[in-house]
């Protein structure tokens, strides 16, 4: 049978879109096949009440918990995927996240490779995605083969103030690694504005995401061909149950089969657990890829939260999320084993912001706690666990099953970050901070990861270390489902280098 195509591609986020970047030039026929549209540039892009308040953005599904109750995933289906509104923190995990980790609540597993495997492909993800950021500052960064190319965003000179006064108390706050093309927008000096960053699409198309650095530039190669607004619903397999030979694709409810000699499935670590969930057939009754029954287990998305410190100082920052920190990382002077990452975020909307402040500072109006507020993000390591999994209700719908794991982390890390911002508030002068917080719960999947871990044994794991699954000659995964463990820092570099580092392999092969 003639394929269609070389290799196809499903789905454009950080692992689909990156992956397509490096392998466009090669002059392979490439199909990328995209459920979402290309994100409008619309005024509503950075107007709170459109992007949070309505979801504009946001994915229009249902999922169901563990009790069967619906949620809204937070989660997002464009060209890009969740690139188009992450926050483009960029860094790595760390050089010791690759072995086997004590924790709280229990042990990390280590990765079937190193972290010098991965190093060339930070350092080439680093540069294809702009990140701007200062080698070293980061006291538990691990080694790199090459610096920033782009010195950080200054600090405003409220968070310079803060930066300052945890430096002076001996902790070592350290400038963001942040993907934003303050160099390389195609109009230079265009003016750009980064106030409505986390959870925003960028109009002026500044923020380093998927679309914009990858997606774009591909698709200027003749080889390479998209399809938006199609679903892929079902892989099909040969008769030896050894080859995918079809993707099946909806496409406003029509149906059509396209071949490749190779497909890469990089929908999101859950979406990508569904659709091999989904793809049922003789050899494989209990889904693609799925002797070792561990598609869609081991789910992680962190235990992430926002963390609202509330001063007397005004802070007046239009783009506060400038500097981290990994102080606790690995320990703390009260703890032996790891909390997690402290970092700034983009300014809280009012709406969220009066949620949080309803019983800590009811008789404040809300603008006023906005004008003095600072916005941190935690985020501490979630451990893999079988029974945390996507599975698939009788209609086909996605049901996640998680319950929380290394939970203590978390909470000692929210403590230290609040009893660090009130020593630095007391030294200038202050009384002290007011906290608000938030865990996200099981709607917040944006860090989703681990549904298809990556290892040597085809028993304990779905995906070889190429990525490949272990029960197929031509199926490779490249979006966030191969971490077999989760860190505690965002996912997407990790993810983008990966994609990088299978990419290679796949150009051997297709040699
Ligand atoms: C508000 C927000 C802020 C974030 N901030 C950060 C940050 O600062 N740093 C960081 O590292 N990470 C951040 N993240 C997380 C980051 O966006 C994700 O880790 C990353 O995008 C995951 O990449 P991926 O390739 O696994 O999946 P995605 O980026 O989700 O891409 C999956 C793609 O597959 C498509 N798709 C899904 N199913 C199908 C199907 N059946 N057929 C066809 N197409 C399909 C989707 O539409 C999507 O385009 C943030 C996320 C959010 C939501």
């Amino acid at each position: 049978m003639q394929n269609d195509y070389d290799v196809i591609i499903i789905g454009t986020g950080a692992g689909g879109g990156t992956l397509l970047h490096q392998l466009a030039p090669s002059g392979k026929r490439i199909l990328v096949i995209e459920r979402g549209a290309f994100l409008p540039r619309e005024r509503e892009n950075w107007d709170p009440n459109a992007v949070f308040r309505d979801g504009r953005y946001q994915a229009k599904e249902r999922w169901y918990d563990k009790f069967d109750a619906p949620f809204t995933p937070y989660t997002h289906y464009w060209v890009g995927g969740n690139t188009k509104v992450y926050g483009a923190a960029l860094l790595r995990m760390r050089e010791f996240d690759f072995g086997e980790v004590r924790h709280h609540g229990g042990l990390s597993p280590a990765w079937p490779i190193s972290y010098d495997d991965f190093e060339p492909y930070y350092t080439k993800a680093e540069h294809l995605y702009s990140v701007h950021g200062r080698r070293g500052s980061d006291p538990y960064e691990p080694p790199a083969s090459a610096p920033y190319r782009h010195e950080p965003i200054p600090h405003e000179p409220r968070i310079q103030e803060l930066f300052d006064d945890l430096t002076a108390l001996g902790h070592r706050p350290f400038p963001i690694p942040i993907g934003v093309r303050l160099n390389e927008s195609r109009v230079p000096h265009a003016p750009y504005k980064l106030s409505n960053f986390d959870g925003f699409p960028d109009l002026t198309e500044v923020k380093a995401d998927s679309h914009v650095v990858a997606v774009q530039p591909a698709l200027g190669h003749p080889n390479v061909t998209i399809m938006t607004e199609c679903l892929v619903v079902q892989l099909v397999t040969s008769a030896t149950g050894r080859e995918v030979v079809g993707v099946e694709v909806d496409q406003n409810g029509a149906r059509e089969t396209y071949r490749a000699g190779i497909v890469v499935v990089a929908c999101g670590a859950i979406n990508s657990a569904a659709l091999l969930l989904r793809s049922v057939d003789g050899r494989h009754p209990d889904g693609l890829a799925n002797s070792s029954g561990l598609v869609g287990r081991n789910y992680m998305c962190h235990n992430n939260g926002l963390f609202i410190a509330v001063f007397d100082r005004p802070n007046p920052s239009q783009f506060q999320k400038t500097f981290g920190m990994t102080d606790f990382y690995r320990a703390a002077d009260d703890s032996p084993l790891p909390l997690g990452t402290i970092q700034l975020m983009g300014k809280l909307d009012l709406d969220s912001l009066k949620s949080l402040a309803v019983e800590a500072l009811p008789n404040t109006p809300v603008e006023e706690i906005s004008a003095r507020s600072v916005d941190f993000f935690l985020t501490a390591e979630d451990l893999p666990s079988p029974e945390n999994r996507v599975t698939l209700r009788p209609d086909g719908s996605i049901k996640l099953t998680y319950t929380a794991t290394n939970v203590e982390a978390y909470e000692r890390l929210r403590a230290k970050l609040a009893s660090v911002l009130d020593e630095a508030d007391l030294r200038r002068g202050g009384r002290g901070g007011t906290y608000l917080h938030t865990k996200l719960g099981i709607s917040g999947v944006s860090h989703q990861n681990g549904t298809l871990r990556f290892g040597r044994d085809p028993q304990t794991s779905v995906l070889d270390v190429n990525c490949k699954a272990h029960d197929l000659d031509n199926l490779y995964v490249v979006d966030g489902s191969f971490f077999p463990s989760s860190s505690a820092v965002n996912p997407s570099l990790t993810i983008m280098a990966n994609a990088l580092r299978v990419c290679d392999h796949l150009l051997t092969r297709l040699r």
